[in-house]
């Protein structure tokens, strides 16, 4: 395990935003995780960043980072385990390696495995969970567990892991036969040209409404574009905020309540974040 204390956490945001933390820890395997977490009540997991926002002031919270738990473990029958730490890129890779089918619609998606398992994260009408067999997890009383998927909730970008602030230490997946390089190719591509990919932001910033799409929602309230501090509303892709340069978080927090009033006065829709906020 490695420990930094007072360390910067503006490169562990995609949105490169973030202050001084406490302690950020590195953790190398299972028994140093419960360790830890039975010691630090105050913690944060962190994955690959690219959907948390983080303060830019100083945070009393210690950061833990599962990127080292990154193994591929293959039992050669289309089931595969995966550390959490890995990137879902590295995972894509690996299927087209191995010539496996399931995932290709989350192709181009920048987190970790751990990061979408935690959130269900998901794209094109496919979720990482629909691929998924059971998850390991450390619950609530530091006690690690395989749990099936058939004995978990899940919904749209919502977990049981994520309501009870579980740690996803590893997940199990079955792949058919069959990798899919054309659509993999085409949701990059797609990717590529309907995300701000060049300026930092931490994809979609809101949820979709039942039965709307909230970058639509955006557009009709006007509020494509709009500006506050270093944070903008893209152009590009109105649920993403973007970091011009030099936003504070206060900026970040700024327009996202603006934009929550604009669609609400507008539309009567009240949109909520599915971004996560680490605000101390
Ligand atoms: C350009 C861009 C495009 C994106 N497109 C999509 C998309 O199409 N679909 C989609 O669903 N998301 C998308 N996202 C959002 C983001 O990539 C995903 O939500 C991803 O799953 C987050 O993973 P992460 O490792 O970066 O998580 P982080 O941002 O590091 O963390 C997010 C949350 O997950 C928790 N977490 C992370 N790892 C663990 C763990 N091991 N155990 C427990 N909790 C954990 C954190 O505590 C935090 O609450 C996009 C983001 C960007 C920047």
């Amino acid at each position: 395990m490695k420990l930094y204390k007072n360390h910067l956490m503006k490169n562990y945001s995609n949105m490169k935003i973030g202050g001084i933390a406490k302690e950020f820890i590195e953790i190398e395997n299972r028994d140093e995780l419960i360790e830890i977490l039975k010691e630090k009540k105050n913690r944060f997991i962190l994955g690959n960043g690219t959907n948390t926002l983080i303060n830019d002031g100083e945070l009393e919270t210690t950061f833990i980072s599962l990127k080292a738990i990154d193994y591929i473990k293959d039992e050669n029958n289309g089931v595969v385990e995966v550390g959490a730490g890995l990137d879902f890129s590295d995972l894509i890779d690996y299927m087209e390696e191995k010539d496996y089918t399931g995932l290709e619609n989350l192709a181009g998606i920048p987190g970790s495995v751990g990061g979408l398992v935690f959130m269900n994260g998901g794209a094109h009408g496919t979720e990482v969970f629909d691929r998924i067999v059971s998850v390991e997890i450390v619950d609530e009383n530091n006690e690690l567990r395989r749990i099936k998927k058939e004995d978990l909730k899940f919904s749209y970008r919502v977990t049981e892991i994520k309501e009870k602030n579980w740690v996803v230490v590893s997940a199990t997946f079955k792949f058919d036969k069959g990798y899919l390089k054309e659509v993999v190719d085409k949701y990059k591509l797609k990717r590529s040209e309907n995300h701000p990919l060049n300026e930092p932001n931490l994809g979609s910033t809101f949820k979709n409404p039942e039965g709307y799409f909230s970058a639509r929602l955006i557009i009709e309230a006007g509020l494509q574009g709009k500006q506050i501090g270093g944070a903008e509303v893209s152009m590009v892709h109105p649920n993403f905020i973007v970091n011009k340069g030099e936003a504070k978080f206060s900026d970040i927090i700024e327009i996202i309540n603006h934009v929550k009033l604009g669609v609400k006065d507008k539309t009567g829709i009240e949109l909520e974040e599915e971004i996560i906020i680490v605000r101390n």
